[in-house]
């Protein structure tokens, strides 16, 4: 992130750019939260014949605090969308860490040993555990320590010393400056109060970004350069679009940026008018918008969004929060909701996308040497036959209910569709032999798009899938070797790379020559900045969050392909990614 300019006249305003997350402008408050900040409590030695006292207080606020984050629970699970499904997983690991554990164990033999109150020996054990994580090597695990110190807040809270920075005394408008927002701290914003969100940690698919997109908020992450500026009770510009944020504004940039949040609301407004319209651009080609979906109870904005269908229904919601595997009776049921509600539309669902670095305690997994390369998504699938056949059959099951498509993630050869095959005819034929109601012709079986090998392979896969969907998130992954969730190199992750387009156009001509259908359904697909060039390839077919299917409509009604042909195929011949944007910026100019 850079200052990008500073005017003169000794003003104090200060620009900065940092990664756009959530859409919108805010206009508000500084209100900086440290959930880092050590909590300071003072060490008493005690004597001997308190230990017992002490150690007894450190039972009952355990107890205390695994109530209080019960209470964030509910309130997580009053979330609609993967913010709430985010943060009940994390809220949960916090009960964990605090039920009869190894920290409420350590603090009690510290208070016996090293003869110090509660207070004391609870944060001397969390300093413990957090050294101990900050110094492993993964990323992830290290970043834990942030949740690690979030559970030692809670308990000595419950110790009864009050602890700073929760979010009581918000002020209104307030636009929250933290190094992180931990899910604990999301569930107690209250969303009338907040108008934005600035992290100095994060990449594009931190807890930070997603929660912000599902509360609909204007936020931006990697934001480190704006902490010695950002003093409590500024004011500050949020423009999550552009991944802007100007503290201390001067008065010409307010005006302009009231100008600019106004006419984001009044489009928002206009957007909503659009739902019953068909998605056809203005030569007459029909586009098929549908919803991506984490939870049944997503169905209901995909629908207010006006989706056609669900593109990606991601299964994995079922395997979390919980020590057990949902049986075939669960699982069916869950998956009917969903295609009863959908009332005849089609929902695609696909199985079990997890590796070792997600669910992998779930299904007792070692982590691998490289979890995003190893025993993932349907490698796993197929290595674990019976829990792909429970989750087959139950979606064969609710096929006679709707119309379902199968979709299988992480696709690299060819062998990999065919076995799947095998396994599902013979569940049909078993299915039919009990007499079981399934659809007939039974589901399409198509797969996802997302490995660049696969991408390259396309035509024989296409010979053996019934439709494509185009993977966007991992295919850039994966083609450009960036993490995508690593803020590190958040500035590589592009998907407009060359490479990554011509192995999207590849793989799009791929399966239209084979006559299947074609759909693309990452992150990609709700940027209606991208919208032209993936019709251009020929996809007609997009899937996305019910957000932003209202914006990608707007933009498909504003299109001529026959218009946009010439640059589309400019940009598959181009090898500049800055040349690519710009005939891409040409591209979205209305006329
Ligand atoms: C993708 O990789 O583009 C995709 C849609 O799958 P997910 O984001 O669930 O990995
Ligand atoms: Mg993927």
């Amino acid at each position: 992130m850079k200052i990008k300019a500073q005017p003169s006249g000794g003003s104090r305003e200060k620009i900065f750019q940092c990664i756009p997350v959530g859409a919108g402008v805010a206009i508000g408050t500084i209100y900086r939260h440290d959930s880092r900040a050590v909590i300071q409590v003072r060490e008493r030695r005690i004597p001997v014949t308190k230990v017992r006292t002490e150690q007894h207080r450190v039972l009952e606020a355990a107890a205390e605090a695994v109530g209080r984050i019960g209470t964030l629970q509910t309130q997580a699970r009053r979330m609609t969308g993967p913010a709430g499904e985010e943060l009940g997983y994390i809220l949960e690991a916090y009960q964990q860490m605090l039920g009869g554990s190894r920290l409420v164990r350590g603090v009690q033999k510290r208070i016996a040993e090293e003869r110090i109150n509660a207070e004391a020996a609870v944060m001397k054990e969390i300093g413990l555990m957090a050294e101990a994580f900050a110094a492993m090597s993964d990323p992830y695990l290290a970043a834990r320590m942030a949740d690690i110190r979030e559970v030692g807040r809670r308990l000595v809270e419950s110790l009864g010393k009050e602890v700073e920075g929760d979010f009581d005394n918000l002020p209104a408008h307030a636009v929250i400056v933290a190094d992180e927002l931990t899910p604990a701290d999301t569930a107690l914003l209250d969303p009338r109060r907040v108008s934005g969100l600035v992290t100095i940690l994060g990449g594009v698919e931190s807890h930070t970004a997603i929660v912000a997109r599902s509360l609909g908020l204007p936020a931006v992450v990697a934001a480190a350069d704006l902490l010695d500026d950002a003093d409590n009770g500024l004011t500050i510009i949020v423009d999550g679009g552009a991944g802007i944020v100007i503290v201390d504004p001067v008065a010409a940039t307010l005006a302009r940026y009231r100008r600019k949040r106004a006419g984001f609301a009044k489009s928002q407004q206009s957007l909503k008018k659009l739902r019953a319209v068909p998605a056809v651009t203005r030569d007459g080609c029909r586009i098929g918008l549908q919803a991506n979906i984490e939870l049944p109870a997503d169905v209901d904005a995909a629908l207010a969004a006006g989706a056609e269908g669900v593109g990606l229904f991601r299964s994995e919601f079922m395997f979390m929060n919980r020590d057990d595997l949902p049986g075939e009776e669960e699982q069916f049921a869950e998956i009917c909701k969903v295609v009863k509600q959908m009332n005849g539309r089609p929902v695609t669902i696909r199985t079990l996308d997890v590796g070792a670095d997600k669910l992998g305690d779930v299904f007792g997994m070692k982590p691998g040497p490289n979890p995003a390369l190893g025993l993932r998504a349907i490698r796993f699938s197929l290595s674990r036959r019976k829990l792909m056949l429970i989750q087959l059959s139950a979606i064969l099951r609710a096929s006679a209910f709707g119309p379902v498509r199968i979709l299988l993630p992480m696709v690299c050869i060819v062998d990999e569709v065919r076995e799947v095959r095998r396994m599902m005819n013979r569940l049909i034929a078993q299915l039919k032999r009990r007499r079981v109601k399934i659809a007939d012709p039974p589901p399409p079986l198509g797969i996802m798009i997302e490995i660049p090998g696969a991408a390259l392979a396309a035509d024989a896969l296409a010979a053996e899938s019934d439709f494509f969907a185009i993977g966007t998130n991992d295919l850039t992954q994966y083609t450009l070797a960036i993490d995508r969730s690593d803020d590190q190199v958040a500035y590589l992750y592009n998907p407009l790379h060359p490479a990554v387009l011509r192995l999207i156009q590849f793989s799009a001509e791929a399966g239209l020559a084979a006559g299947i259908p074609v759909s693309v359904c990452g992150e990609m697909a709700g940027d209606d900045r991208m919208t032209p060039i993936l019709l251009g390839f020929g996809i007609t077919e997009l899937s996305m969050s019910p957000n932003s299917l209202p914006r990608v409509k707007k933009r498909i009604l504003a299109l001529s392909l026959a218009a946009i042909s010439g640059r589309v195929r400019r940009i598959t011949t181009e090898s500049d990614p800055i040349q690519v944007q710009a005939i891409l910026d040409d591209l979205c100019q209305p006329g």
